[in-house]
């Protein structure tokens, strides 16, 4: 694939290597030459110097014919901006953005844009590492905003039901396996010491599930 990434900083030298050595088409961009010297040595790809701002720096990069661009430079405003010419004048079939400062994050939604926020969702990584494995996530959709969970049921909530621990909103039960068998559980249903429950939750949902999973433990 004929790839761009804009911003030769911490996130676009590591992933320009890395598609390069997955054996792609790399272009780097970054307005600070000295910027290049990041990359490791045995890193082949096109660099080039210049503002991404600028659409003749856009053009020699390769927008017209690039396959997937890649925006993240330590400005978030230029990344919403770059990532929408990107998207809607050059029509790149992949854009993908970096998020620096988590409170601009509207920026990205209000353009569409596929966005990863490094600072949030490594700390919304940090903070389930801190807890308990209870709940031990499997899956993150979109930045983190959903992930699912898979927790095992504890002897002391053998008997209950599933809707005395799965909250009203902001979580959803997946699928439930016992036995080696998986259904699609019902909030009436019982719960057996060992079930194994997936359940889909924002940090939100999670965070009540660990509160009831610890609630009854104390008891
Ligand atoms: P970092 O702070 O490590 O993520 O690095 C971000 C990189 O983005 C730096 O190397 C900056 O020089 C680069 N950068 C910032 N703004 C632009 C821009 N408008 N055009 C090209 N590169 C940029």
């Amino acid at each position: 694939m004929n790839l761009i990434v804009i911003g030769c900083g911490r996130v676009g030298s590591e992933l320009a290597y890395h598609l390069f050595k997955q054996g792609h088409q790399v272009c780097i961009v970054d307005q600070n030459e000295k910027a290049f010297l990041g990359l490791p040595i045995d890193f082949h790809g096109r660099t080039l110097g210049g503002d991404a701002l600028n659409q003749i720096i856009l053009r020699r990069a390769g927008m017209e014919t690039a396959d997937g661009v890649v925006v993240v430079t330590n400005s978030d405003m230029t990344n919403a901006v770059v990532g929408h010419v990107a998207q809607t004048v050059y029509k790149v079939p992949s854009v993908v953005v970096g998020n620096f400062e988590p409170h601009y994050r509207y920026i990205y939604d209000a353009f569409n844009l596929q966005v990863v926020s490094p600072s949030h969702w490594g700390a919304q990584r940090i903070e389930e590492m801190l807890y308990g494995q209870e709940a031990r996530m499997v899956f993150s959709a979109g930045n983190g905003e959903v992930e699912l969970y898979e927790l095992l049921v504890p002897p002391v909530w053998d008997g209950h039901f599933l809707r005395e621990l799965i909250p009203d909103q902001d979580c959803t039960p997946a699928a439930l396996t016992r036995a080696g068998r998986a259904v699609l559980p019902q909030l009436d249903m019982l719960l057996h010491q060992g079930d194994l429950l997936l359940v889909s939750a924002t940090l939100e949902g999670i965070r009540d599930i660990r509160r009831r999973l610890e609630s009854l433990q104390e008891v």
